[in-house]
């Protein structure tokens, strides 16, 4: 569970969150929607412990910048996070041993390069790879450690159309094994036909939620009401 109570952020003079509440529940997908500049990013990098921020955030019931809760969330950053030096294997094993891993994360990490098509690059240095490999490696990175909760920035783009189906596949087995999941997009038609709940950010406040089960949504129409009457 993802839990952020009163969360504001400010750059300077902008808010760019402003006492926001929301939760992405346990063994659903929750996509954050919002056009660019809405404030999605700041949020996410908020809950995943990377910016100061006023109000609180809550992983599985504990504080979002304790060990606990970092040992259970995984991210996924808008901008692939990769280390130039090491190779694509090198990563995962770094990522193993930080988390103190069991060994069964060999076979985790052989069946993730399988389904993003990296098994042939595991001994490739990420700064040879090609942006969309690394971004292939950056996912790989945040699911080896079986997160509890996941949080992905934008994790679509840049991605070819095998790696999309196959991310969206593993969200929905992480969802169906417990975990909360958390996908920001601007993109909603990318996430149309796997989500469970929904928010619509606007100029750094959520201006609606929905809930998949909810009898005539429908979330494109949803968010253009929403996005253009605020423009408007
Ligand atoms: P989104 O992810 O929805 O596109 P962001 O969270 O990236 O939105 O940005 C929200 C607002 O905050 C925008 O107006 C953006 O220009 C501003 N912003 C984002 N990061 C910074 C920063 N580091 N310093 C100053 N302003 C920022």
């Amino acid at each position: 569970m993802i839990e952020a109570a009163g969360v504001t952020k400010k750059y300077g003079k902008l808010t760019a969150n402003d006492n926001i509440s929301m939760t992405a529940h346990p063994g659903r997908i929750t996509v954050l929607l919002g056009p660019n500049g809405a404030g999605k990013s700041t949020l996410i990098k908020s809950i995943v412990g990377l910016l100061r921020f006023e109000g609180k955030i809550l992983i599985n019931g504990v504080e979002n910048k304790s060990i606990e809760a970092k040992k259970q969330l995984g991210y996924v950053p808008e901008m692939p996070a990769v280390y130039d030096l090491l190779t694509v294997y090198e990563h995962l094993e770094f990522i193993a041993r930080a988390y103190e891993l069991d060994g069964s994360w060999k076979e985790d990490a052989q069946t993730l390069l399988e389904r993003f098509e990296l098994s042939d690059k595991r001994d490739k240095l990420a700064k040879e790879l090609s942006k969309g490999m690394q971004q292939k490696l950056s996912i790989a990175c945040a699911l080896i450690i079986k997160p509890k909760a996941v949080v992905l920035d934008e994790p679509l783009v840049g991605l070819d159309p095998h790696a999309i189906k196959e991310l969206k596949l593993m969200m929905k087995e992480l969802a169906d094994s417990g975990a909360a999941v958390l996908v920001s997009t601007h993109m909603i038609d990318s996430m149309e036909d796997n989500w469970d709940s929904a928010y619509i950010m606007v100029k750094g406040k959520i201006a609606a939620s929905v809930e998949r089960e909810d009898d005539g949504h429908d979330l494109e129409k949803l968010f253009f009401d929403i996005t253009e009457g605020a423009v408007g």
